[in-house]
């Protein structure tokens, strides 16, 4: 990271930016109260911390050494402050919640859903359109622009924002015009291309963690978003694989130490998903207490009207009752961890 003299001029700026791409590295540039600060992306061996020093107007070149420096705490801090994701009020005291169908199903459906919804604490509408199944029989999400217009319409008719998933390059420019926060998907999460390609679309991006992924593993892939200087990434843990044989009691191991852990390591915020980490209903409710217990910034949440006719995920999926507790204790729940 280079840090610039507040007196340094235009063409200091636009010299060190040059030098860095003629090193083959790429930039990304930050003004903070009058001062450029200017992030590099890529190979470090590349880099010339010498020649950069010398120039006119840096003040210092700061080598950050953990492998995920742009959404790293120092850089973050440094470059972001840490309420930054001004659409949502996420990573502020706000707890968000984000709430729907897994899938959109139907005009009807999803403006009946965020109908119910609104005024029970949702602040963020989700419903997928182009789903990650794993069956190639079942299925795939309604993958229409059509369904994003229901989606998008649901949203504003009710005063939510909404969220949708996105599995290629393509998704994330059609959906980027219908929905506020694009997701990548758990199965996603290593696709360095898919990552880039939401990065460079611009909206704030939910990214999943992987079932099988480290804790480092997802800063490090947070990270290629973060290298498009698309600093809006919310963190989303949503269970591991567990041990032993078979799932009969749970569809994934919810990671819950992770929540601390990247608040430590991240200024990103975080945010717990219940529904995909457990596959049960009746878990989701303490699920979900746990997830605000361990400092969830947001939690997800699958929710249906009907959730036994949900085409998708019946088995987790809650009712706007069951929603509306969960929500009350939550921020009950909350109150009490700031009070502490
Ligand atoms: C989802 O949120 O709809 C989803 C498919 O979740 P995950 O990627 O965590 O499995
Ligand atoms: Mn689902």
């Amino acid at each position: 990271m280079i840090i610039m003299k507040l007196s340094a001029t235009d063409d200091d700026i636009y010299s060190v930016v040059d030098s860095v791409l003629r090193m083959g590295l790429r930039v990304t540039t930050h003004r903070i109260n009058g001062r450029m600060v200017i992030g590099i992306v890529g190979d470090e061996h590349l880099l010339d911390v010498d020649r950069l020093s010398a120039l006119p107007g840096v003040k210092e070149c700061l080598p950050l050494t953990i492998p995920y420096k742009l959404v790293g705490k120092e850089y973050g801090k440094t470059v972001l402050g840490t309420e930054f994701l001004e659409v949502c009020g996420i990573g502020t005291h706000k707890l968000v919640f984000i709430a729907g169908p897994c899938a959109v199903e139907s005009e009807y459906q999803i403006r009946k859903i965020a109908s119910e919804l609104a005024g029970t604490g949702a602040d963020i509408l989700r419903g997928g359109v182009f789903k990650p199944r794993t069956s190639v029989h079942s299925f795939q999400g309604l993958s229409s622009e059509d369904a994003l217009c229901w989606l998008r319409m649901a949203g504003k008719e009710c005063g939510l924002l909404t969220i949708t998933e996105v599995r290629t390059e393509e998704h994330a420019k059609i959906a980027a015009e219908y929905v506020d926060i694009l997701q990548v998907g758990a199965r996603n999460m290593y696709n360095q291309d898919l990552l880039a390609a939401v990065g460079r679309v611009g909206k704030p991006v939910l990214l999943k963690r992987h079932f099988g992924a480290g804790i480092e593993e997802l800063l490090q892939f947070a990270e290629y978003i973060a290298a498009e200087a698309n600093p809006n990434i919310i963190l989303c843990e949503r269970g591991i694989l567990p041990v032993g044989k078979g799932r009969q009691f749970t569809r994934y191991t919810l990671d819950l130490a992770a929540v601390p852990i990247l608040h430590r390591e991240t200024y990103l915020p975080v945010v717990v998903d219940p529904s995909h980490a457990t596959g049960s209903r009746v878990l989701v409710p303490a699920m979900a207490a746990a997830g605000v217990a361990a400092g969830a910034d947001g939690i997800m949440i699958e929710v249906h009207y009907e959730p036994d006719e949900s085409w998708v995920d019946a088995a987790q999926t809650v009712d706007i009752d069951t929603f509306k507790r969960i929500v009350k204790e939550c921020r009950e729940l909350r109150k009490l961890s700031y009070e502490l």
